[in-house]
């Protein structure tokens, strides 16, 4: 199949490109601005990162590839080839991608308009947020000058390539579990599924508790909460389909 993972690899490549494009250029914006603050604290409303949502729509499409590509590589794989069905994956991989999109910069759509989403999981400016305040109050207790927090801000993982690639890394596997699942779902043939723990799992976490779990019907939450992998960053979980005919359903 010569489809197969070619829109998820673009779709990592170009979204580590962004994100790390993106992340180099808010980071000296925001050196000076912050670097000001030294020697004062600076609370997490005061650090504005509108700037990230313009990164919906460069996501959108790429997220929506990917998410497209795996549901439809699910449907292959149980040997379907009803047109209708790929139309309908389709459509739910882009709805997906849209939610995601706006999720990760702390959004979310709202009859056709992106507004503030007060609980997003997993978002890039949250943690942005979150670690130039702790970056902040450190230089705070290291009284540092406003030359040297500049310097840090400018330098910091949390404008990183190594942090840009982490997150594209982390949202294309969800883009392919969601995917997979869209596929799955729209087959009508999966009862559910159990969780294949990754190989690169050295100390125990939430995911030993998912992979112990016994299968968990499609669309339904695993013990820690999350619909399918990744259950954190990096995480290279994956799931085993339990179809209705093995069951008996
Ligand atoms: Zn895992």
């Amino acid at each position: 199949m010569p489809r197969q993972k070619k829109a998820e690899a673009t779709a990592h490549k170009e979204l580590t490109k962004f994100l790390a494009k993106h992340g180099a250029i808010l980071a000296r914006e925001l050196a000076p601005r912050f670097g000001k603050a030294a020697g004062s604290q600076v609370k997490p409303s005061d650090i504005d990162l509108t700037e990230w949502k313009e990164l919906v729509e460069i996501m959108l499409p790429l997220l929506k590839e990917a998410a497209d590509e795996a549901a439809t590589n699910a449907l292959a794989t149980l040997s379907i080839d009803e047109a209708g069905m790929f139309d309908q994956v389709a459509a739910l991989a882009l709805e997906w991608a849209k939610q995601r999109a706006a999720e990760m910069v702390g959004m979310k759509w709202v009859d056709g308009e992106l507004v503030d989403n007060p609980d997003p999981r997993w978002a890039i400016t949250d943690s942005t947020r979150d670690g130039l305040r702790d970056l902040i109050s450190q230089a705070f207790e290291d009284g540092m000058g406003q030359a040297d927090l500049e310097k840090e801000i400018v330098n910091s993982y949390l404008f990183s390539e190594q942090r840009a690639e982490m997150i594209a890394r982390t949202e294309i596997a969800q883009a392919h579990i969601q995917g997979t699942i869209k596929g799955w779902k729209v087959s009508d043939l999966v009862a559910g599924y159990s969780w294949i723990l990754g190989s690169e799992h050295d100390v125990p976490d939430e995911c030993d508790d998912n992979a112990d779990s016994p299968m968990v019907e499609l669309g339904k939450e695993f013990p820690s909460g999350d619909l399918g992998p990744p259950a954190h960053p990096n995480c290279i979980c994956a799931l085993s389909p339990v179809l209705k005919s093995e069951i008996g359903g």
